[in-house]
């Protein structure tokens, strides 16, 4: 159950809701067999998506994410966590309403920071969804959890920049719509820590580009979009792709990710419902030992720390989401965190718990659960590993009880 929360996000939830059941479910099956219908075309969109795509937008179900913008839906977090929660529950689902990371998080990026030149050439078709975007911070060589190691140059030749460097999991690298990537690298490696890295916009067919290879997580690559290797060799693009300024990526990406995570962690709440509706479905209905498995002590257990589990962590996000509406993304990064961590974790419990409940068939793709929980699984590492959220967390934690003195 989603807690009411406004007068037009109640109505934007009956009308998702409504496209959901009517649209998005009865496809399911059609959507993976349409992926996965050419042997050796990893990458392709299924025809569904964008007939689904097209009646999305014209209900007005289109970028429900952008908060307080005249080019989305003007919802504030607290408002759009129950929609975000609702496409959550099926994977592919957040793309019909253009609400799919990471291109969510780049259009917020290229709204908030982009010139309007910048916004007519790449925000424009990102936001009619008919491009896609990529962004690519993390570097094989460095310990990218910590952003000032990124090493890849963005050095100033007269009117243009050029780029040289390594980059690995930049998701959409394969999508056949992606046209653009926000490369983060640095502009002056002699500056101070946070003023040395710069975000610059590069099309994806710039001469220099090359596409190594694309990554599996747990053996999924993860089609249409696809996580990509990609090396950026002297590749030249004109100084007014710089997005801000030079030295202002590091800004950037502190504005990118705090409503990007919270994203996820909505989404999440909604495939772990999904989850535990499938675990009690299948529990209720096999048999051992004379008894359904429904009835067995350990398995009522379990339902019950997810139900718990799931209705602690749809508050904290909203709570989260709600101090970011209200005292700004900055001052809610400890809430941010927390849920960041909170959720992954619960997501990947629920979903190893389901897989266990179906025994074997929870291994296979058969009900998704296996791919359910490589994401999840992988989520507790993208936009910041837990140990880095922790930290956030325990060092403002500490900051409030510290001397005056000692207080940075
Ligand atoms: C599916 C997927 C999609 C992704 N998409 C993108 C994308 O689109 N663009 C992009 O740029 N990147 C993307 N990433 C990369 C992701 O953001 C990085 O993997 C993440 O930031 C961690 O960086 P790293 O892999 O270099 O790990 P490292 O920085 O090498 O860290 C390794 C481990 O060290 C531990 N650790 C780190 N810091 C601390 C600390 N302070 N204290 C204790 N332990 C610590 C953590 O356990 C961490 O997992 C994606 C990753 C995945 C898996």
């Amino acid at each position: 159950m989603v807690a009411a929360v406004s007068e037009i996000g109640d109505a934007l939830l009956a009308r998702l809701q409504a496209f959901m059941a009517a649209h998005v479910y009865p496809n399911e099956a059609l959507y993976e067999q349409q992926l996965h219908a050419v042997p050796g075309e990893v990458f392709r969109v299924p025809a569904i998506m964008d007939e689904l795509k097209a009646k999305a937008r014209a209900e007005g179900l289109w970028n429900l994410f952008l908060p307080h913008s005249s080019s989305g839906a003007g919802l504030t977090n607290l408002e759009y966590a129950p929609l975000a929660e609702e496409m959550g529950r099926v994977y592919w689902a957040p793309e019909v309403f253009n609400c799919n990371a990471p291109d969510t998080g780049n259009m917020e990026l290229l709204d908030r920071y982009g010139t309007e030149e910048q916004k007519r050439k790449y925000l424009l078709p990102l936001l009619e969804g008919k491009t896609r975007s990529a962004y690519c911070m993390t570097e094989p060589d460095v310990a990218s959890s910590d952003a000032t190691n990124v090493q890849t140059r963005i050095e100033r030749d007269g009117d243009h920049y050029v780029i040289n460097g390594h980059k690995w999991w930049t998701t959409n690298a394969y999508h056949p719509n992606t046209a653009i990537y926000i490369v983060m690298g640095k502009t002056d490696p002699t500056a101070p820590t946070h003023l040395q890295q710069s975000q610059i916009l590069v099309e994806p067919g710039t001469p220099g580009i090359r596409l190594m290879r694309p990554l599996s997580v747990f053996g999924y690559y993860e089609p249409p979009k696809g996580h990509g290797e990609v090396i950026f060799e002297n590749v030249r693009v004109p100084v007014e792709n710089i997005i801000l300024g030079e030295g202002r990526g590091f800004e950037i990406s502190q504005g990118r990710l705090g409503p990007g995570r919270i994203h996820h962690c909505m989404r999440i709440v909604g495939q772990s419902e999904r989850l535990l509706e499938q675990m009690c479905r299948r529990l209720l209905s096999r048999n051992t030992f004379g008894k359904p498995l429904a009835e067995r002590s350990v398995w009522q257990e379990r339902i019950a720390e997810a139900r718990i589990e799931i209705n602690m962590c749809r508050l904290l996000t909203q709570h989260a989401a709600h101090l970011m509406d209200t005292v700004g993304n900055k001052a809610a990064r400890s809430e941010i965190s927390q849920i960041k961590v909170a959720a992954t974790r619960m997501g990947q419990r629920i979903a190893d718990m389901t897989i266990q409940a179906f025994g074997a068939a929870g291994v296979t793709d058969d009900f998704g659960l296996a791919h359910t929980y490589a994401r999840m699984r992988t989520l507790r590492i993208g936009d910041g590993p837990d140990e880095v959220h922790n930290r956030t967390i325990a060092r403002l934690e500490l900051a409030k009880y510290k001397p005056p003195r000692e207080k940075k």
